[in-house]
């Protein structure tokens, strides 16, 4: 593909501006520019077929399947992004009176309560922009709730060895001492290894459930009754909500707390960095502690209330990202309680389904049934020579994203594959066949695969490289600054 600085000729034009028809302004000596910009000269139609080209270069949930573990990349409904793009919503400004947005003010009350009742909790807070920071924001929680109920805060937060990196980031940003306890052989909690740590310093469990092994924790009560017995709090990394929607809640397995991603499972386009919203949903006992300001009703209208002395205080501009929250509630409305259960029968389904059909091609250290991803092992095709890296390389030359590598940790070689519920089996069969031939390439080609991806607009890439270096400038690149 042309970049399109390459197909400048002199003169082309892509829009004609009309004669000037009103007084020219003089323009002040530092504001004027040394050098006419250098912008390629081309054409409307250049232009347009130069953006649709770039759009489809790399991959995407619109494009084809998407599998990336513990991610929750489904497809999301274009309505989803039309009522939030509304100019009702979309040209709203922060910074207006409550009475001149109550019904956007509304939008972000009943997102409340739908998500409280979906998570089984009295209070809620829309503020955080992501998972991460929704954890941090309940540790905070936790840590003004202790210190009120003790004048202790307690050390020390524990969490399984399969936890999401964000878990021990967000504990030691709040200030907590990170205790890892070991998995159980089956993948699961050990609630012996828990009984050994838990003790007074204890301020906090932290457990994704389902696990990031995609296991479901069947022994959870037992686990949150030991933690509360020791005055501690329960926190449920609820980025795994799409297994459990309308199946089973947060709250009623005893959390005190969890977040939702509802860039995940709440149908957010994600993965480009943002924009996300990490909801944290609380226990009556922790509601006076939720971030500033809290989003109440007097008289029949909405208003924000500031006078609240135990808040931990604001956690992010204004009150969180309001056109997530737009798509959430579309969402929420528009499937039904039914259509969220389906969502998470579906979802496990699938991963059931492509648990069952690779089993045979590819080691799968936990082997009960799952929930709504599974994690396989790469040792077998790395035994030949082909690493987790390769398979998932080459994945990129069927036309499917590769799933998440490498995590969770305890897992060697790991591929987490999270189909989502919103995948035809006619999707999962191809994506199994092409499964199937790199493993078959790891028999008889195993050296091919080290050059994969082969097809794909760019080859092998330094991605900490790329990362670190970024440099998205075509001119520094070709002509030195601009
Ligand atoms: C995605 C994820 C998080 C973090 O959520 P972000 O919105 O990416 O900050 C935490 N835990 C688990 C299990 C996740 O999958």
């Amino acid at each position: 593909m042309n970049l399109i600085f390459e197909l400048s000729k002199k003169g082309r034009e892509g829009i004609q501006a009309p004669p000037m028809d009103v007084p020219q302004a003089a323009v002040s000596l530092p504001m004027q520019r040394k050098m006419p910009p250098r912008l390629p000269e081309v054409t409307e139609n250049q232009v347009v077929r130069h953006y649709v080209n770039l759009s489809s270069m790399n991959h995407h949930v619109d494009k084809d399947f998407y599998p990336l573990g513990s991610c929750t990349m489904k497809y999301n409904p274009k309505i989803n992004d039309e009522i939030a793009s509304h100019p009702g919503f979309s040209a709203l400004h922060p910074m207006q009176p409550a009475p001149t947005v109550q019904g956007a003010l509304q939008v972000l009350h009943e997102l409340s309560q739908a998500l409280c009742k979906i998570a089984g909790m009295d209070a809620i807070t829309l503020q955080p922009a992501a998972g991460a920071q929704g954890e941090l924001t309940a540790l905070l929680i936790f840590r003004a709730y202790l210190l009120k109920r003790d004048g202790n805060p307690r050390k020390k937060v524990i969490i399984p060895d399969s936890a999401h990196g964000t878990n021990p980031a967000s504990i030691a940003m709040a200030g907590y001492e990170i205790v890892q306890i070991a998995s159980g052989s089956d993948g699961l909690l050990d609630i012996g290894g828990l009984e050994r740590v838990v003790d007074a310093d204890t301020a906090a469990l932290m457990v994704t459930n389902p696990n990031t092994l995609g296991l479901f924790e069947s022994r959870i009560s037992e686990a949150v009754a030991l933690v509360h017995a020791a005055g501690g709090l329960v926190y449920m990394d609820g980025a795994n909500l799409n297994a459990l929607l309308g199946i089973t809640r947060p709250g009623d397995m005893g959390f005190d707390a969890c977040h939702l991603n509802l860039h995940k499972t709440f149908s957010t386009p994600h993965g480009g960095g943002g924009p996300g919203s990490g909801p944290v949903a609380v226990k009556k006992r922790l509601e006076p502690f939720l971030p500033l300001p809290v989003l109440s009703m007097k008289h029949g209208g909405y208003f924000w209330e500031w006078d609240r002395p135990d808040s931990i205080g604001q956690m992010h501009g204004f009150y969180g990202n309001f056109d997530v929250a737009v798509r959430a509630l579309t969402y929420i409305l528009t499937m039904g309680s039914d259509g969220l259960q389906a969502v998470s029968e579906n979802a496990i389904i699938n991963a059931n389904y492509l648990r069952a059909r690779l089993a045979e091609h590819y080691d799968l250290p936990y082997s009960q049934a799952c929930m709504h991803e599974v994690v396989f092992s790469g040792d077998r095709q790395k035994a030949r020579g082909v690493k987790t890296l390769d398979i998932a390389k080459r994945l990129l030359d069927f036309g499917f994203h590769p799933p998440t590598v490498y995590f969770p940790l305890i897992v060697h070689e790991a591929l987490m594959i999270e189909p989502t519920e919103t995948e035809s089996k006619e999707t999962l069969d191809r994506f199994v066949d092409a499964m199937i031939q790199i493993d078959r390439e790891s028999q008889a080609e195993p050296e091919r695969l080290h050059d994969a991806p082969m097809n794909t607009p760019v080859r092998r890439l330094d991605e900490v490289g790329a990362a670190r270096n970024l440099n998205i400038n075509y001119f520094a690149q070709t002509h030195g600054s601009i």
